[in-house]
């Protein structure tokens, strides 16, 4: 039940009831009503008797000045007669007019009019005349006949006067049962609407309670579903492998899970309420510059970020560890920020383990060399043994010399494939300027007697020197095993192109995926391409991946791995295009160097 219903059950349990007394009191108004109506016509009854008591009092004293005036002969006695008589016709048509449409009672006043009026002329008037004339007023036949209209004038006068009491009788016994009924619709309207209201209103409100207990099991669930999320995701942050701080949108630390605490070395007590760069207090590997908290990074780019390579986060008694980190926001329903959540781990091992594979990877790249390299030297080497014996063996001084000059020759080689080999292994601390054509021109060098016995040729289009910052042992590993594995993949009679192509600052760059159409720095692209079979779908998505190999145990299958993670360092981009089609196949590998990159970190 929402609002809205509740609202409409309580107009609806106040309406019901006005509406039921308006009922009642409507029924009752109407049996007032007719009560009075009744008791209206009873006084009408009342005033009616009252008026023939008055014409019978007229009669009566009509009748008793006309026998005090025949009694005693003296005029006085007749006053009441005159009086009356000049009353009486008028008191009943008064009467008359009372009797409003009643036939019957029109038709006893006619009666009594014609009895009244024979009495008045048949007896009264003649025996006043008598009187006056001083006549006998002792006939006895003519009382006797005057007692006899008047006898009939009393019985009409009777009979109105009976009729009227009867009416009135009835009319008392109708408003009597009119009250009767009244008090009984009242009682039945009474008990009826209240039994109504009663059913109604527990009807409503069993729907309303019903409504509640409802909202009570739901907000009781609810609570219950928000406890044991709550619980759940207390249990997941207590148990994750990664450290886990959320922080208030001041930045200020509100919770620490256990493996935060242990990697901080802050307890949760110490924590609470600390800004967060005083907990989590992070700088990078080579700068030892302070970085951005990622409470600011996120509130400046609000969404979530990943932090940047190399940071290394110091932990209260001032050791130090490699961590991974990425801070999101935590929004309200509005979408507003009100705090973040920052998660972080411990790759001090990771790193460990990855430097032990990238060097795993240089030993295998020059352990696979070395055979090859060994030739390289075992050949010069040879030759100037060769020359020697010559020498040794009778030579003239002009021979001499020109064998020595050789000899010169073959060692120089030596002495520049031992260079090339140093290379690969000696590391600058921090990037040096590299020409990119000559270390190119060196890793072929060594290469050589690698692409004789895969019996394949190599081309090179590299028309000027170029020039980048770099670290040059690592740029070496990245072109070495690019460059093998185009031979390898070309192999046996297919053919390896290395160029380079210098690129000004500001054109979009059109090699590379991951950079293309955006504006690039100044820099380089050294292509490596080869005709071999090119890669096949199945392969591509693993391509990258650290020990993937098609290679068996001729591989290691982390060259790509280990190149990327060298090219991303020096702020390039290493891409990779491949065509297995039947005519064009091939590979193409791309890896573009910044002249002045921004080096993500120092040196391994
Ligand atoms: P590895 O050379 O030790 O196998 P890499 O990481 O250098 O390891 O290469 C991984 C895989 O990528 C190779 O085994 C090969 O299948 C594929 N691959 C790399 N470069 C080429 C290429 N130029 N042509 C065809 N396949 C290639
Ligand atoms: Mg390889």
């Amino acid at each position: 039940m929402n609002l809205r219903q509740f609202n409409s059950v309580l107009r609806q349990v106040f309406l019901l009831p006005v509406v039921a007394l308006l009922v009642v009191a409507g029924a009752l108004y109407l049996q007032i009503q007719n009560a009075n109506a009744t008791v209206n016509l009873i006084q009408d009854g009342d005033a009616r008797i009252s008026q023939a008591m008055l014409v019978s009092k007229l009669i009566v004293d009509e009748e008793s000045g006309l026998r005090g005036y025949e009694t005693t002969g003296d005029a006085r006695f007749l006053q009441p007669f005159t009086e009356a008589e000049s009353h009486v016709q008028n008191e009943i048509q008064n009467l008359d007019a009372m009797a409003g449409g009643e036939a019957d009672l029109k038709h006893d006043l006619t009666d009594l009019h014609v009895s009244h009026q024979t009495w008045h002329d048949g007896f009264a008037l003649p025996i006043i005349a008598q009187v006056r004339g001083g006549g006998k007023t002792e006939d006895v036949d003519l009382n006797l006949h005057g007692k006899v209209l008047m006898d009939a004038v009393r019985r009409d006068l009777n009979d109105i006067i009976h009729k009227a009491e009867d009416t009135r009788t009835r009319r008392i016994a109708q408003w009597h049962q009119q009250v009767h009924t009244m008090l009984l619709v009242l009682l039945f309207l009474a008990l009826g609407m209240g039994i109504l209201i009663g059913l109604f209103t527990r009807n409503r409100l069993h729907t309303v309670s019903v409504a509640y207990r409802t909202s009570l099991e739901i907000l009781g669930h609810r609570a219950e579903e928000l406890f044991q999320s709550e619980q759940r995701l207390r249990t997941t942050l207590e148990s994750i492998g990664d450290g886990v701080i959320t922080c208030d949108f001041a930045g200020r630390i509100q919770m620490m899970n256990p493996v935060a605490r242990e990697l901080t070395g802050w307890s949760q007590s110490e924590a609470d309420g600390q800004p967060l760069e005083k907990v989590f207090h992070i700088v990078n590997e080579t700068s030892r510059k302070t970085l951005e908290t990622p409470v600011a990074k996120v509130k400046r780019l609000d969404r979530i970020v990943g932090m940047a390579n190399h940071t290394v986060l110091v932990r209260k008694d001032g050791t130090e560890l490699n961590i991974a980190d990425s801070g999101a926001p935590i929004r309200d329903k509005n979408g507003e920020i009100v705090g973040i959540v920052l998660v972080f781990r411990d790759i001090t091992m990771e790193r460990k383990t990855q430097d032990a594979l990238i060097a795993n990877e240089k030993l295998a790249v020059a352990g696979r060399l070395a055979a090859t390299i060994a030739h390289e030297i075992h050949n010069p080497l040879d030759s100037v043994s060769n020359l020697i014996y010559l020498m040794r063996n009778g030579a003239t001084p002009e021979e001499s010399r020109q064998f020595m000059d050789m000899a010169e020759q073959e060692l120089a080689r030596v002495t520049q494939i031992s260079r090339a080999m140093l290379g690969l292994y000696r590391e600058s601390k921090a990037p040096v300027v590299v020409d990119l054509k000559e270390m190119l021109q060196e890793i072929l060098l060594l290469m050589e007697r690698r692409f004789i016995e895969l019996n394949v040729t190599v081309s090179t289009d590299m028309p000027q020197p170029v020039s980048v910052a770099a670290f040059p042992a690592e740029l070496r590993q990245v072109f070495t095993n690019l460059i093998t594995n185009a031979a390898e993949a070309a192999s046996p009679g297919g053919q390896v192109k290395v160029s380079i192509k210098p690129q000004g600052a500001g054109a979009p760059q059109t090699t590379g995926a991951e950079a293309t159409g955006q504006k690039m720095q100044a820099g380089a692209t050294v292509t490596i391409a080869d005709n071999g079979s090119g890669i096949t779908a199945e392969v591509r998505p693993h391509l990258f991946q650290p020990f993937f190999t098609t290679k068996g145990e001729r591989g290691t299958g982390l060259g790509l791995w280990v190149s990327r993670g060298i090219i991303n360092k020096h702020g390039g981009t290493i891409s990779l295009k491949s065509d297995t089609s039947q005519g064009t196949h091939g590979t193409v590998v791309s890896v573009f160097l910044a002249t002045n990159p921004t080096i993500n970190a120092g040196g391994d």
